[in-house]
C-alpha cells in the first residue's frame, strides 16, 4: 500500500493519520477536508467558545511531523474503486479512510436559523448572544441544553422548545431526562415541552399547534445526519451511515470508516451502532488503521460521552437498549449528585448516567465492560462504591 487518502479533516480524520503512522505506515497520506480550517475539536464549541473563553480549538497534532499532505477546502464528491472524485480533481488511493462526520438537520421555513456544528457556526452564534436578546433554541438535546446554558449566562432571554415530554428524551428516555427539568427553571430558561415547531419564519417560529413565538435568534438543534451523500452510487454500502463490520471495514475493499459517519457491528451488544460522540472519533481510528494495514483488530468499546450543562458534569457510558429497568442512585430532587443505572433482566449494568459523580462513571464503565451481576440494594445506595455493588 503506497497511498492512503483520509476524507474528512475532523477529529476522526486526524486521529486516523496518527494511527496509520503509529502502526508503521511509511507511504504517502493525503488528508482532505471540506472546511478551510485545520482539524479542530467540536465539544468546546457549545461550551468554552460560546462562553467567550476561547476562539480556537485546533487539535494538538503535529501534521508536519506526520508527513501528511493536508488539502483544506477540498470536498469529496464521489467514489470509484481506487479513485476519490473531489472538487479539485481526482485522487488515486490504495487505502481509504472515510471520516466525513455528520451534518446538522435544518427545519423548513424562510427565516434565518443558526445551527451549531462548525467553529464558524459557533463564532456567528456567539456574536448574537448579547444581553436582552431573545433566543429560541429548538431541541432540548445535548447541544440545545449547552447552548441554553451559555445563552442564559450571557444575559439572553432563552426559550427552549422541545417536542418530547422531557429534555434528552431521545438519548435517555423521558423518565431519566425529566430529572434535568429543574435545571432549566433554576437558570431562568423557559422550557416548553411537548411543543412542535412547524417552520422557522422571519423573526420567530410557527408552532404545529398554531401559535407563534417571536425571537431575535433561532438555533435549530434537532440532531444530525451522517455526511455520506458523496458516496451515493459507489460500492460502499450506506444505511444510517457507512455500514462497517467489527473491523471497521466497508463493503468496498481497502476502505474503512470511522467517527460520526460509521455504523459498525458491535460484538459486545450484538447490534449495529452509530455513536455521534467524541470518544468514538478518538478511539475508532486505531482499529481502522490496523485493519487497513492488514492487522487483525476489533472495535468494540463501551460507548462513552459527556455534556456540561447548567453547571453540571453529565456523563454516560454503555448502551441502554439491552436494559429492562432503570434505577436511581441518589435522589435528583434532594441531592445535586446522582446517577441513573440501566439494568438487564439478570441485573447486569447496561448503561449508567452520572451527574457530578465522575467516579461512578469510571467504575460504571468498567462494570458494563466486565458484565458482572450486581447487588441491586447496594447499587441504589449512593454511599456504596459502585465497584463493590
Ligand atoms: P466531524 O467532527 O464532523 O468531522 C468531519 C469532517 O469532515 C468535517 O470537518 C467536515 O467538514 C468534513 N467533511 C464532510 N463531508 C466531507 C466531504 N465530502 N469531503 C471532505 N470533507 C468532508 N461529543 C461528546 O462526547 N461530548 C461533548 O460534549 C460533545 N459536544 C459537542 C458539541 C458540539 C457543538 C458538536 C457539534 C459536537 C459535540 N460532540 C460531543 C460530538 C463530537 O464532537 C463528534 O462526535 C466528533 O466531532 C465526531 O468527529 P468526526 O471526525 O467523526 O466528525
Amino acid at each position: 500500500m503506497d497511498h492512503v487518502v483520509v476524507v474528512g479533516a475532523g477529529l476522526a480524520g486526524v486521529r486516523s493519520v496518527e494511527a496509520l503512522r503509529a502502526h508503521g505506515f511509511a507511504g504517502r497520506i493525503t488528508l482532505i477536508g471540506e472546511e478551510p480550517h485545520r482539524p479542530y475539536d467540536r465539544p468546546p464549541l457549545s461550551k468554552a467558545v460560546l462562553l467567550g473563553q476561547t476562539d480556537s480549538t485546533v487539535v494538538d497534532s503535529d501534521l508536519e511531523a506526520l508527513d501528511v499532505r493536508l488539502r483544506l477546502g477540498v470536498a469529496a464528491k464521489g467514489l470509484r474503486d481506487g479513485v476519490v472524485e473531489t472538487t479539485e480533481g481526482e485522487l488515486d488511493y490504495d487505502g481509504l479512510v472515510i471520516a466525513t462526520g455528520a451534518s446538522p438537520v435544518r427545519l423548513r421555513g424562510e427565516g434565518p436559523q443558526h445551527v451549531l456544528r462548525t467553529i464558524d457556526d459557533a463564532l456567528a452564534l456567539r456574536a448574537r448572544l448579547v444581553p436582552g436578546a431573545r433566543i429560541v433554541v429548538i431541541g432540548a438535546g445535548w447541544i440545545g441544553a449547552e447552548v441554553a446554558t451559555a445563552a442564559a449566562k450571557a444575559g439572553c432571554e432563552v426559550i427552549v422548545i422541545e417536542a418530547a415530554e422531557a429534555p434528552l428524551a431521545v438519548a435517555l428516555g423521558a423518565a431519566a431526562g425529566g430529572h434535568t427539568v429543574p435545571w432549566y427553571e433554576r437558570a431562568g430558561v423557559d422550557l416548553r415541552l411537548g411543543t412542535m415547531v412547524g417552520s422557522v419564519d422571519l423573526g420567530g417560529v410557527s408552532l404545529m399547534s398554531g401559535g407563534r413565538i417571536d425571537a431575535d435568534v433561532i438555533l435549530t438543534c434537532v440532531g444530525v445526519r451522517p455526511a455520506v451523500d458523496w458516496l451515493k452510487g459507489s460500492a460502499v454500502a450506506v444505511e444510517d451511515g457507512v455500514v462497517v463490520d467489527e473491523h471497521l471495514r466497508t463493503s468496498l475493499a481497502n476502505v474503512v470508516a470511522v467517527g460520526d459517519c460509521a455504523n459498525w457491528w458491535s460484538r459486545r451488544f450484538g447490534r449495529r451502532m452509530r455513536v455521534e460522540h467524541w470518544d468514538t472519533a478518538l478511539g475508532a481510528p486505531d482499529t481502522a488503521a490496523a485493519t487497513l494495514l492488514g492487522e487483525v483488530a476489533v472495535y468494540d468499546p463501551v460507548p462513552y460521552f459527556w455534556s456540561e450543562q447548567f453547571g453540571h458534569m453529565v456523563q454516560f457510558a454503555g448502551h441502554r437498549g439491552t436494559a429492562e429497568r432503570m434505577l436511581l442512585r441518589g435522589d435528583p430532587h434532594a441531592d445535586e449528585k446522582w446517577a441513573v443505572c440501566w439494568l438487564t433482566a439478570d441485573d447486569r449494568l447496561a448503561a449508567i448516567l452520572t451527574v457530578d459523580r465522575p467516579r461512578d462513571l469510571v467504575q460504571g464503565r468498567r462494570v458494563v465492560e466486565g458484565g458482572q451481576r450486581l447487588d441491586v440494594t447496594r447499587l441504589t445506595d449512593p454511599t456504596v462504591t459502585l465497584r463493590d455493588c
